[in-house]
């Protein structure tokens, strides 16, 4: 059970109307958050919803070192009744464990996912934003916080619960993004952490991203470690590349090597997909087809996914192998379908036909 110590000092009605204005993404946090310890040989400890605030860890603990550190993110959405739902969360719960074993840390087991959750939407619930495309994002993350410099697993681990009122992700809006190919850096190797959300992950593409902003470019697409031939995902999204052919229209993603991020959004519109009467499929793709798709004019969209931007798509294409343009630059309307669909289902205008929708309250 989850022990509740609300806050001392909320924010005021008129402070949180004014800093739910234009939230963006990731920027500002609701009143509490969970913190749920670990410690071996006793288990998951008593956690405890509390004030949002820094949290204090001795400058030895492993996550500083060595990188101990994973994280989830997915959205609890106002629904049209006035009641509140998240997306797959228990998704989510299943691959924080997957991440979590990766790096050597404790399984947490989904019951008490699912109740930190439930205990810190109900508690601020009034920082869910009610239109549609705004949610309240919620991040999970475990970090190993034992004090000790020698290298193996951290014996101390805290899993911690923050939500945050998003807008939209990308502050343009859907505006089709310009993608820089990577030659120089990749993302994930085969048998490294590539199928985990793990902080390092990130850390190491930052500098690929920087690069990718001097080509004047919003996001980096990333190859294959090994052959630098196949798509693998962009930023922190997985891809669909969209084709026209006698009438059916197919929409591919990379298929799950180990080395690319197994994206909830991305299973959800293959699904989706399918039900509108696409084709989708998975499978290796490769930079020359994407080029010679789009010049033929067999390939008519692309765009990416995932939970904090839902589809962005990708309008111009820069690498040291060429520069391409899909569909004028514009949204596609197999993207704009595919997003509006998703976005139906989660903010409770299209029939949930998946159970994918959890009532957290209301
Ligand atoms: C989180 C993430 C995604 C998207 O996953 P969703 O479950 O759809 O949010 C894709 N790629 C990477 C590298 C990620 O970290």
């Amino acid at each position: 059970m989850i022990q509740i110590q609300p806050s001392t000092h909320p924010a005021s009605a008129e402070e949180r109307a004014q800093r739910m204005t234009n939230p963006g993404f990731g920027r500002i946090f609701t009143d509490h958050m969970v913190v749920v310890p670990y410690k071996e040989g006793e288990g998951w400890g008593k956690g405890v919803l509390k004030a949002y605030g820094p949290i204090e860890m001795d400058p030895a603990a492993s996550v500083l070192h060595y990188g101990q550190a994973i994280f989830e993110g997915f959205k609890a959405y106002k629904q049209q009744d006035g009641s509140i739902a998240t997306f797959r969360p228990e998704a989510n719960s299943r691959r924080f464990n997957t991440s979590a074993a990766r790096l050597a840390m404790p399984d947490l087991p989904e019951a008490i996912f699912l109740e930190a959750a439930k205990a810190l939407i109900t508690q601020d619930q009034a920082w869910v934003p009610g239109a549609v495309g705004e949610s309240l994002y919620m991040r999970p993350l475990m970090i190993g916080t034992e004090a000790a410099l020698g290298v193996r697993p951290s014996n101390e681990y805290l899993f911690i619960l923050m939500a945050s009122p998003s807008g939209a992700y990308f502050p343009a809006g859907v505006k089709p993004v310009t993608v820089w190919i990577s030659d120089d850096y990749v993302r994930a190797a085969p048998g490294g952490t590539g199928f985990a959300k793990c902080a390092g992950n990130y850390a190491a593409s930052l500098v690929a991203q920087h690069q990718a902003k001097g080509e004047g470019c919003d996001q980096v697409v990333w190859l294959d470690a090994v052959t630098r031939n196949y798509i693998e995902e962009m930023g922190g999204m997985n891809m669909f590349f969209v084709y026209q052919e006698n009438g059916v229209t197919t929409i591919a993603t990379p298929e799950l090597t180990g080395t690319l991020l197994p994206g909830i959004t991305r299973d959800s519109l293959l699904q989706l997909a399918r039900e509108l009467g696409y084709r989708a499929e998975e499978r290796k793709i490769t930079v020359d087809e994407w080029r010679a798709a789009i010049k033929s004019g067999r390939m008519t969209e692309v765009f990416a996914c995932g939970t904090a931007a839902v589809i962005t798509p990708v309008g111009h294409v820069k690498s040291k192998r060429g520069e391409w343009s899909i569909n004028k630059g514009e949204t596609g309307p197999v993207a704009a379908r595919l997003r509006e669909a998703l976005l139906n289902l989660q903010h409770g205008l299209a029939p949930d036909t998946h159970g994918w929708m959890k009532k957290i309250v209301g």
